[in-house]
């Protein structure tokens, strides 16, 4: 068996929720002397079983550092991670695995690709980005304006929360020269339209990078379909560990882009007099790589793929549509991002409850959501909310979650109401 095969195995298949849950450890933990109802997913998911093991083997059975060892460990430790490349390079169903690069998450992701674009801004330049995008997605475009003179185009959002595809649509101009749209809105669930939206940028020949940190662990993927130029993702965010990511590139953008970072492994030659840079995908890998991270990465693709994301995704789907039933009903509740398709994100507003206030009320009673702006500042502002509540699941919750959920919230009124 190859060493890619030893640390990746395959998960057996669950058929019931009760025994995915219990491939989480974490999930049978107490927390405020209640049991823990982890509905904060959106943020970052919780690590089954099997990708703590493979982390695990890898640490006792194979670690070295990867690509210049002459010996077995160090061959061993490079054919995992090149095979967790491998893993998500079949993931996202890109061409080929010199198109992905690894990275320290869908952050990084995009601020390699914005770093990288210097050469081809001027002060005309535009690119255009959506009111819904995570700070992720518009500070490293604001940091390349301060460099380049080039503007920030900002496509708007639909009381519904859904993109505005035909404002979108009009502002693909001349001096367009790149898009750069969530595939899913973090602060609201709503899913875009991003084979549509790589298709008007197609006709008008502009590179479209998607930002997936909330889509690769809940939508299957396939970025040649898509017809995107880049995909960005976090591990973390789809039940692999922190500090992990991934950016797709189509092949010509990671020959044409300078390198991001200089050092080790990045290089073919070094002299004082100047350097050859190493082929794609190495030439944007400086250093030592986060080496244990991609084979997580790997053995969570891995997990997700045995259990089939399909059927994890319905199942989200499902505990969606019963939160959003649950949660519509309770007095002076606003859900904020109404538009499907939807991932299984709840974002609320309660009248007279601060946020805040009302996340920590749900923590006594051991409910975890995240309260506050969501790294969306500009899509609160556009909402004319300070922050908002959100629940976000994964095919591990439970009705019965959710119920506590809404008793909690039910609680939080009867207190401020
Ligand atoms: N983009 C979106 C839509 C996100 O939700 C997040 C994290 O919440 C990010 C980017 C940034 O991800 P990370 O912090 O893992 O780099």
């Amino acid at each position: 068996m190859s060493a890619a095969a030893e640390i990746f195995p395959r998960a057996a298949k669950a058929t019931r929720v009760a025994d995915l849950r219990a491939d989480f450890p974490a999930l049978a933990t107490q927390v405020n002397g209640k049991p823990l109802a982890y509905l904060d997913n959106a943020a970052s998911t919780q690590r089954p079983q099997p990708v703590m093991d493979a982390l695990r083997r890898y640490e006792v059975e194979m670690h070295a550092n990867v690509h210049r060892g002459l010996h077995a460990r160090s061959d061993q430790a490079t054919a995992a991670f090149e095979g967790a490349r491998k893993r998500t390079c079949a993931w996202l169903n890109a061409a080929s695995a010199e198109e992905i690069v690894f990275t320290r998450g869908a952050t990084e992701s995009i601020n390699l690709v914005a770093r990288c674009m210097d050469a081809r801004m001027g002060a005309d330049s535009e690119i255009l980005l959506t009111q819904m995008e995570h700070h992720s997605n518009i500070v490293p475009w604001q940091q390349l304006r301060e460099r380049t003179g080039a503007r920030i185009r900002v496509a708007p959002v639909l009381d519904s929360g859904a993109l505005d595809l035909k404002a979108l649509e009009r502002l693909i101009g001349r001096n367009l020269k790149l898009i750069a749209v969530a595939h899913v809105s973090n602060a609201m669930g709503v899913i875009n339209p991003v084979a549509e939206i790589c298709r008007m940028a197609r006709q008008a020949g502009v590179p479209v990078l998607i930002d997936g940190a909330q889509a690769a662990g809940h939508i299957p993927l396939d970025v040649q379909e898509l017809g995107c130029d880049f995909y960005a993702l976090s591990g973390h965010k789809m039940y692999a560990p922190t500090g992990i990511g991934a950016l797709y590139a189509r092949r010509p953008w990671l020959e044409e882009m300078p390198p991001f970072l200089g050092g080790g492994e990045m290089i073919l030659e070094v002299r004082f007099d100047g350097t050859r840079y190493n082929a794609p995908p190495h030439k944007f890998e400086a250093g030592t790589p986060n080496i244990s991270g991609a084979i997580g990465l790997g053995a969570a693709m891995d997990y997700l793929a045995a259990h089939g994301l399909e059927r994890l995704a319905a199942i989200e789907h499902e505990l969606l549509e019963y939160a959003t039933e649950r949660l519509d009903g309770i007095p002076g509740l606003r859900i904020i991002g109404t538009a499907a398709p939807k991932s299984a994100v709840v974002s609320f507003v309660m009248e007279d409850i601060h946020p805040h206030d009302l996340g920590t009320i749900l923590d006594h009673e051991g409910v975890a959501i995240r309260a506050g702006h969501h790294c969306a500042m500009p899509l609160m502002e556009r909402f004319g909310v300070p922050g908002t509540s959100r629940a976000s699941f994964s095919f591990y919750n439970t009705r019965d979650e959710i119920d506590r959920l809404a008793g909690g919230i039910e609680t939080a009124r009867k207190l401020f109401g």
